[in-house]
């Protein structure tokens, strides 16, 4: 059992304060991310669990034990870091191994459990190899293979995949998944790339300057997402975001308009729609919302993005792949109007 607990953190470097009234309960097992851009405080919160840094105010407990001020080697998580911090002088078997031999486990049992995981991490051919001698990535999968060798309370993944190539990545990461399910041990990530989080996660924790926005399931987040922060963070492409005026229902920008938002009014609405949700038509088709130029088709395998020219910004809409417009062409669009999320301007909170 663990559960990790945060109740009322502060952090403060100097007058600057990078997480603020932090209250969150990652649950025994679960796999949380936090999510944010670069800045927000992900990387502070995990070295506060860590022991790499302590909270300046609230409590950070790990089961029923509070653990401010325990020293890191008495909390028995495994983080991974972004750099790597390798022992230069070790071999990647060595590495992979050390913490296994501060544990002071039978060498015939350490060995068995470094081949394992290293042949998980695809890293079984270069157990010889010093640091110097490997790629960035193999670096990276050192370091990963290093906290996974053995079972620690909970493990804390700054980055894990950032340095891999997308294929690695990919591969890597449905490992991640899968041994995390296998392992059963309670997993906080670090991530900004929402399709990891979106992948990986049983809760996403939102972050933006130093709090929670959200916190839900990847699928909360992605069909409920409460603020505009969430909305434009989730999804790729992200929502289209686009500011505009309700009266009595209906939403104005430009020449795009859509009605049936019932009876509200706001001056300064801004209307969200995935491109998923935006769909070409013929420009005569009498339902279109809008009617406008093409600015750019790009092609991504599966789909085709294209983008339109709606007063000083774009809408982006997913077609089908064999989309045939051309640039300048003008075409019409229909915006599924159940699908459609309307955000306050003022202050940023969803209006339902
Ligand atoms: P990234 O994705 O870029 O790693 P992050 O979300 O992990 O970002 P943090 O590293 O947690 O962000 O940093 C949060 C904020 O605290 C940033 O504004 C950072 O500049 C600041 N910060 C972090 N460590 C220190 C420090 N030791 N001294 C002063 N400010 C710091």
């Amino acid at each position: 059992m663990a559960s990790v607990s945060f109740k009322n953190v502060s952090k403060k470097f100097g007058e600057f304060v990078a997480i603020m009234d932090f209250n969150l309960e990652i649950r025994d097992k679960e796999f949380l991310v936090l999510l944010g851009p670069s800045g927000c405080g992900k990387t502070t919160t995990m070295r506060m669990v860590a022991g790499l840094e302590e909270a300046t105010s609230g409590d950070i407990y790990i089961d029923a034990d509070r653990i401010n001020g325990v020293l890191p080697k008495y909390r028995d998580v495994a983080m991974v870091f972004q750099s790597y911090a390798l022992y230069p002088h070790l071999t990647v078997e060595q590495n992979i191994g050390y913490p296994l031999k501060i544990r002071k486990v039978p060498p015939a049992e350490s060995k068995q459990r470094i081949v394992e995981v290293a042949r998980r991490v695809e890293l079984d051919s270069l157990l010889n190899r010093l640091p110097k001698e490997l790629s960035g990535g193999q670096r990276q999968r050192v370091a990963l293979a290093r906290a996974i060798v053995r079972t620690p309370r909970v493990f804390l993944m700054d980055e894990p995949l950032s340095n891999l190539d997308a294929k690695l990545r990919t591969q890597m990461r449905s490992e991640l998944k899968h041994l995390q399910h296998e392992l059963k041990v309670t997993t906080i990530y670090v991530t900004h790339d929402q399709i990891e989080a979106m992948t990986l996660a049983d809760r996403v924790a939102v972050m933006n300057k130093g709090v929670i926005e959200q916190l839900g399931t990847p699928r909360e987040i992605y069909n409920d997402p409460r603020t505009l922060f969430v909305a434009g963070f989730m999804g790729s492409p992200s929502m289209n975001l686009i500011p505009g005026e309700v009266r009595d229902g209906v939403f104005a920008s430009a020449g795009l308009r859509v009605g049936g938002l019932g009876r509200v009014s706001i001056s300064r609405a801004v209307l969200g729609i995935r491109p998923e949700d935006v769909h070409a038509a013929r420009v005569d088709d009498p339902d279109v919302n809008l009617v406008a130029p093409i600015y750019s088709v790009e092609l991504t395998g599966d789909s085709t993005l294209v983008s339109l020219r709606l007063g000083a910004q774009l809408v982006t809409l997913r077609g089908d792949k064999n989309f045939a417009g051309q640039i300048d062409q003008r075409i019409g669009v229909k915006v599924a109007a159940d699908r459609v999320f309307l955000f306050d301007g003022e202050t940023q909170a969803r209006v339902d």
